[in-house]
């Protein structure tokens, strides 16, 4: 029997070897367990998970009542059969769920497996319920990795590799009033984030919100919210869209509403929704969307987190550390509820002070289109004093880079 050490080796060299890699520098950590905020590592060593999975494991890892769900589900049946044919009770349970959530024109949910399929069908859809072609997105923001969630994405260092993307696309600066004029009669849909994630955690002002959504109604086109990272309690409510007292035609769902398991939809009124099923028929499917399994976690996930009312907690718990992470190395903690993002004074300053929490046990992380801005998302079950914990550490290490500094 080889040791625990030599193990852990010839699994990282696999790792090298056959799976593939999304950067030069992965975190490489092996994870043996995880539990509530926690990931445990074959080193022995516990980690604080701070950014839950990058906003997924929103109930901490492996609830007890997914893990039940999900146990009883896989006793039932797995996949049956494509999407959208067959009586399938998890999702009709999940679905009934979700959309007595939501209000009246949201009621009608259409699952896929991921973030940026459910992007990808929220445009699909609007261009065919409008008949129109344009496609309004706003800079920094992030919908996701697939070529039609891509085209809307707004960062050209992500898309100029894999140009040509959609035809018919503009980008307008985010939270900005005097640009939405932009939107007009051949705009199909308008998609953004509520609040913008990978995009360095922007906050938008509620007048832009409304604004927004008056000129959508004005020149008929369809206002898609990407709520896949905002979604489900992360920013005080159930979906930021109810913090800003608008809602849209189109939300797209991912990430924590799976409870760990994956898991995507976009929701709309049974009128656009309509509009994927004739000329032709089956126009838009897909096998795996809405997998029994997944549904089942998420109707645990989406119960617990209402009768444990995390999106309450959500705003305790971003409360609390904003309170306690005031620090002259900190520029600014941005966000809402328990979606924040701290951002420091420098990228080498940033770069050592997560690198260092990490090696004292606590996962901080980044956000795709910012180098100073720390990514901060516990699990809004997270215990006091492991919240506290983690900011001690993150305070202790922002504290030692300012002697380090002092000292040099
Ligand atoms: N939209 C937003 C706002 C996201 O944050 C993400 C993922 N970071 C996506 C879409 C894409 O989701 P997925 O990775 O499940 O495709």
């Amino acid at each position: 029997m080889p040791d625990v050490s030599a193990r852990s080796a010839t699994l990282r060299d696999q790792f090298a070897r056959h799976v593939a890699w999304t950067s030069d520098t992965p975190l490489g950590l092996t994870v043996e367990r995880a539990e509530g905020p926690f990931l445990y590592l074959d080193d022995g060593r516990r980690i604080i998970d701070f950014i839950s999975g990058i906003a997924v494991s929103s109930l901490g890892h492996r609830h007890p009542r997914v893990v039940e769900a999900i146990k009883q589900q896989v006793d039932r049946h797995l996949h049956v059969m494509v999407y959208g044919e067959f009586i399938q009770r998890p999702q009709v349970a999940f679905a009934s769920l979700l959309a007595a959530q939501l209000p009246p024109p949201l009621q009608v949910v259409y699952f896929t497996m991921s973030g940026t399929e459910a992007n990808e069908g929220a445009l699909k859809l609007a261009k065919k319920y409008t008949g129109r072609t344009r496609l309004i997105g706003f800079e920094r923001s992030y919908h996701g990795d697939t070529h039609g969630s891509l085209s809307v994405t707004g960062r050209a260092v992500y898309q100029d590799p894999f140009r040509p993307l959609l035809p018919d696309v503009t980008f307008l600066p985010f939270d900005d009033l005097a640009a939405l004029s932009a939107i007009d009669e051949e705009t199909a849909c308008v998609i953004t984030e509520p609040i913008q994630g990978e995009g360095g955690i922007r906050v938008p002002s509620e007048r832009w919100m409304r604004a927004l959504r008056q000129r959508c109604t004005e020149v008929g086109a369809l206002l898609i919210f990407d709520e896949i990272q905002t979604g489900f309690g992360r920013t005080g409510r159930l979906f930021a869209f109810e913090t800003f007292g608008v809602v849209p035609d189109v939300l797209t769902l991912a990430k924590a509403m799976g409870g760990g398991m994956p898991l995507g939809a976009f929701v709309s009124s049974p009128e656009i929704m309509a509009t994927l099923r004739t000329d032709p028929p089956l126009s838009h499917v897909t096998t795996f969307g809405g997998h029994p399994v997944s549904c089942a976690a998420a109707h645990a996930a989406l119960s617990v987190l209402l009768e444990e009312r995390l999106p309450a907690r959500a705003a305790e718990i971003g409360q609390r550390i904003r309170r306690t992470l005031r620090h002259p190395l900190i520029r600014e903690v941005r966000g809402r509820g328990a979606m924040l993002g701290m951002e420091l004074v420098r990228r080498d300053v940033t770069e050592r002070v997560v690198g260092r929490c990490l090696e004292r046990g606590v996962l901080l992380g980044w956000t795709l289109h910012s180098d100073t801005l720390v990514r901060l998302a516990p699990p809004l079950s997270i215990p006091l004093d492991v919240l506290d914990e983690a900011l001690s550490i993150i305070l202790d290490e922002l504290n030692r880079e300012e002697r380090e500094q002092d000292e040099g």
